[in-house]
Formats: C-alpha cells, sequence, structure tokens
C-alpha cells in the first residue's frame, strides 16, 4: 500500500500524526539541548525547528495557491529560503516552539477549508515539480517524520507508519532511477523480494535489513541495522 493510495483524510491524519510526532520529540529535549547538532551537516536544531516551521508556511502560500489561482511560490528563492533559516534560528527557545505549532496550526486549517475542487489544482514545488495541492499532505508527511529523526533525540524510523516507510522507498528509488544514480544496487528486505534500483543492471551491492532501517539508510541517515555487502560510500543522493 502506498501513501498517495490512501484516502485523502488518512492521508492528512498521517501527517498531523507526524506533526504530533515531530512535537513529541521536541517535547524531550530541553532549551539548551536546541543549541545542538541535527543528524543534518551544519544545521543546530534551531535551524531545523525554523525549518519545520517555514515550511509548514511554504505550503500554505501552495494552498493559498490552488484556492484563489494567484501563484505564490512556495520561496522567493532559494537564498531568501537559507537567510529565513538562517535567521529563525536565532529566535528564543519560546519563540521557536511558537513557530512550529502556529505555523503547523496554520497549515491544518488551510487544509481544513480548502475547496473540493482545488485538491487538484497544479503548483510548483520548490524543485520545479507541478503537483496537485493535494501532494501538500505527503510533503509534509515526509518532512515532519523524517526530521523528527533528524532531530537526533528519540526519533526512530521504526516508529513511522508502514505506509510512510513503503513510499519513501518508493520515492527515493524513483528519484535514483530519474537521476540515473544506484546502478547494481540491491536493497534486500527482510520478507521482501528484494528490489534491484536498476532492474537491468547487474547486481553489486546489496543493502539488506528490516524496511525501517533500509529505509533510514536510503534517506541518508545512517547505516544503523542494515548489512552491506561491499563498501558503499552511502546512500546515492536522494533530494
Ligand atoms: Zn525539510
Amino acid at each position: 500500500m502506498e501513501f498517495h493510495e490512501l484516502p485523502l483524510g488518512e492521508q492528512l491524519l498521517i501527517a498531523r500524526r507526524g506533526t504530533a510526532y515531530f512535537a513529541q520529540r521536541l517535547a524531550d529535549l530541553t532549551d539548551t539541548d536546541l543549541d545542538g547538532d541535527t543528524l543534518l551537516p551544519g544545521w543546530t536544531r534551531r535551524h531545523l525547528l525554523a525549518h519545520v516551521g517555514y515550511n509548514a508556511a511554504a505550503l500554505c502560500r501552495l494552498l493559498d495557491w490552488a484556492a484563489t489561482g494567484v501563484e505564490t511560490p512556495m520561496y522567493a528563492s532559494p537564498e531568501q529560503r537559507a537567510r529565513e533559516i538562517d535567521e529563525g534560528a536565532t529566535l528564543t527557545p519560546a519563540a521557536l516552539g511558537n513557530l512550529f505549532t502556529h505555523t503547523a496550526a496554520r497549515l491544518d486549517e488551510k487544509w481544513r477549508n480548502l475547496p473540493p475542487t482545488a485538491w487538484a489544482a497544479q503548483v510548483r514545488t520548490a524543485q520545479g515539480r507541478l503537483v496537485p495541492a493535494a501532494e501538500t499532505a505527503w510533503m509534509r508527511t515526509r518532512e515532519v517524520w523524517i526530521h523528527a529523526v533528524d532531530l537526533a533525540g528519540n526519533g526512530r524510523f521504526g516508529d513511522f507508519p508502514t505506509v510512510v516507510l513503503d513510499s519513501l522507498l518508493a520515492d527515493i528509488v524513483g528519484m535514483w532511477c530519474t537521476k540515473d544514480l544506484g546502478t547494481g544496487l540491491v536493497l534486500s528486505i527482510d520478507g521482501r523480494t528484494p528490489i534491484a534500483v536498476h532492474q537491468d543492471s547487474p547486481p553489486q551491492h546489496t543493502v539488506a535489513g528490516p524496511l525501517a532501517a533500509v529505509v533510514r539508510w536510503a534517506t541518508g541517515r545512517g547505516a544503523i541495522g542494515v548489512t552491506i555487502d561491499t563498501d558503499l560510500d552511502g546512500p546515492p543522493r536522494w533530494l
């Protein structure tokens, strides 16, 4: 089962559960912990918290675009996005917490009030992809679940709903194929038929383990609980 096959209401529920999961991992941390590093190079937890807040605000802009037809991009430019995160990272812990809570609530309100016909309206992601507004459910789902692990606290891929893990895997393998990366790579998930990233290339490396561990590795969050049969320098880039 893939995320996109679920009814929209269930998709939004999984996104909201991800927000709650992120909020719980955040609650495990003290104010001074926010100065510590995340799993993302160069970003403290402050940067990550600012990013997750501004991401919700950016998705609100896509929903406004879908509702009104007036083009409002997620971010004015990659530079503006980076600057906003750098500035946001200097906010007080309380202000960062409020930013996360308020933007998540605003996104939820936009989802609840979006006219039924607007869900199919085409909007553009920060990567330049044209997608229906309904894709914001998956875009936010990916953000909150993965970044909850990036907080480098108690977040674990093993806590993710299976449908999220399966859909992440499909996204990542699809992206590798599009970019012609991962030639000869085989993902062998416990209890499943192995997946050759490029079906017509001979297998060279196998990464094996439980679903959550293989997906964690594939997202570039470390080789924990996976077996790798040759020395790979980590997974190909995904985003
Ligand atoms: Zn992100």
